[in-house]
């Protein structure tokens, strides 16, 4: 069952005063953190009623659900994807995202700057590192990401905004089991943050989720995607893939 308006309220009342509190413990101002609603496998109903909550950041994991729900521009109400993009739907999601946080690949950034060029958009990328080292994730593995990113220098995306890093924490159920992951990603922003060119607004760290966000704040997140926490359980039975 979807969260009535009411209940989905309550939620982001729980959820602000855990991300207030883990701002004020480590002496950050909340507005340093955007929070972006996970929104997968919850419908239409359930975004309109976070938009009347105040949502303006919307993030989903696979494109053509973000489709549904996002094609439709409206003033003020970005897209985030968020999971993997197989290749041959790297066209749809630039269309549809203001911002994919789950790039790993030179040949991606290569055809998300055709595709935006073409369409006349400028869309923000973040990088996605496998902090965690799980086989299960993708992402950058560890011991490339630096000279990934390296190699990407002296390139030249005049569609492509490099705004920062992505990771998924580790998933033990136990936040602290993430913070190494989350410093090493921001040490690893870190080097490149303040470089001109292709890195001069690689500014975003998008980490912590619903079971580890506060670690994350701690460890210097200024994005954190989350579902559960303000939408509730999610269905898997029920995908949201009808396109409109
Ligand atoms: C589903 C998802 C989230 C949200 O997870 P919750 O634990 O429900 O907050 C965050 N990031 C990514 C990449 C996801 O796929």
């Amino acid at each position: 069952m979807e969260f009535t308006l009411d209940e989905m309220r309550e939620h982001l009342n729980v959820l602000e005063t855990r991300i207030s509190a883990a701002c004020k413990a480590c002496g950050r101002e909340r507005d340093s953190v955007k929070l972006v609603w996970v929104s997968k496998f919850h419908p239409a109903e359930a975004v309109e009623n976070a938009i009347s909550l105040g949502a303006k950041e919307f993030g989903e994991n696979r494109v053509q659900e973000a489709e549904t729900k996002f094609s439709v521009k409206r003033p003020g109400i970005r897209c985030h994807v968020i999971g993997p993009v197989q290749s041959n739907k790297l066209k749809k999601a630039a269309l549809v995202a203001d911002c994919i946080h789950s790039i790993a690949s030179v040949e991606a950034v290569e055809k998300l700057e055709k595709v935006c060029a073409e369409n006349g958009k400028i869309l923000e990328i973040l990088f996605q590192v496998n902090a965690g080292e799980e086989e299960t994730k993708s992402g950058l593995d560890v011991a490339n990401a630096e000279s990934f990113l390296q190699s990407l220098e002296t390139r030249e995306f005049p569609h492509i905004v490099f705004r920062g890093l992505m990771t998924i924490g580790k998933n033990t159920g136990v936040a602290e089991d993430s913070r190494e992951c989350f410093a090493f990603l921001r040490n690893l922003q870190q080097k490149f943050l303040a470089k001109d060119g292709v890195f001069a607004s690689f500014d975003q760290l998008s980490m912590g989720m619903t079971g580890d966000l506060e670690v994350a704040i701690e460890e210097g997140a200024t994005m954190i995607r989350v579902g559960t926490a303000l939408f509730g359980e999610r269905d898997y039975s029920k995908p949201v893939n009808d396109p409109v």
